[in-house]
């Protein structure tokens, strides 16, 4: 599948398979979650079929363009914008500790703000802590972080030089980076069995309604991870299932 969401200067590839109607059953999960949006309502209903698997689409980019819109997600315009929602709390840093790393290149394409880059969602945090605290996690392996949110200045920036960012030129094709919502994970001499349980673990966060994962195996390699707002402190990450 060619790359549609990392932003890393790439080829694109030809010739991808491209697979996007594993529709499964929706979990309510949505429904029942207490996380409060942007405008402090909770989200209309969700469809009631949600994409599985990690080769990514137009379909997959386009539902996490659904769910920032469900749940009224700003997407942040400039590095002002983003420094204001960082200092309101509406993001919070994501920093190196324990199994995360965080790349030192981030936000490298506008050096005056790029402190302002290694921020997200506060459910991104989350998850990435869920991800290294869950018990089936490798023993002592490490991953690293090389984009969080994005302004939609920094992500024409981006274009100039990425083959693979998402372009914008439709609503539906938007990066959801600009919501603060999404991290993108190196694969790039990322150990096989952390792979393989990052697989696991981000498919099974799919089926839950948690996620909207993207391994680009192309071009910019990594697991591009839409993080749903209805994420809460504490989940699970690789369920028993997941572990089988
Ligand atoms: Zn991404």
């Amino acid at each position: 599948m060619y790359g549609l969401f990392c932003g890393q200067p790439a080829r694109a590839a030809e010739g991808a398979s491209m697979r996007y109607g594993n529709v499964l059953f929706f979990v309510g999960v949505l429904a029942s979650a207490s996380a409060v949006n942007d405008a402090g309502a909770q989200p209309q209903a969700v469809p009631p079929e949600f994409l599985v698997g990690l080769d990514g689409s137009p379909a997959a980019l386009a539902r996490e363009n659904d769910v920032a819109d469900q749940w009224q997600l700003r997407r942040f315009k400039d590095s002002s914008e983003l420094r204001a929602a960082e200092n309101a709390g509406v993001l919070v840093p994501i920093c190196p500790h324990g199994s995360i790393v965080i790349a030192d290149d981030i936000g490298s394409l506008d050096m005056a703000s790029r402190d302002v880059y290694q921020f997200a969602r506060p459910w991104v945090a989350w998850f990435l802590d869920d991800l290294v605290a869950d018990p089936s996690f490798p023993k002592g392996a490490t991953f690293k972080v090389t984009s969080l949110v994005r302004s939609e200045a920094y992500q024409a920036l981006l274009l100039k030089v990425s083959l693979t960012a998402a372009s914008g030129t439709t609503p539906q094709r938007r990066s959801s980076h600009l919501t603060g919502s999404t991290v993108d994970i190196t694969t790039k001499d990322m150990p096989e069995p952390l792979k393989a349980w990052m697989r696991r673990a981000l498919v099974d966060l799919e089926r839950r309604g948690l996620v909207q994962a993207t391994e680009e195996k192309w071009g910019a390699l990594c697991f591009h991870i839409m993080v749903f707002p209805a994420y809460q402190k504490g989940t699970v990450s690789c369920s028993a299932a997941c572990r089988k």
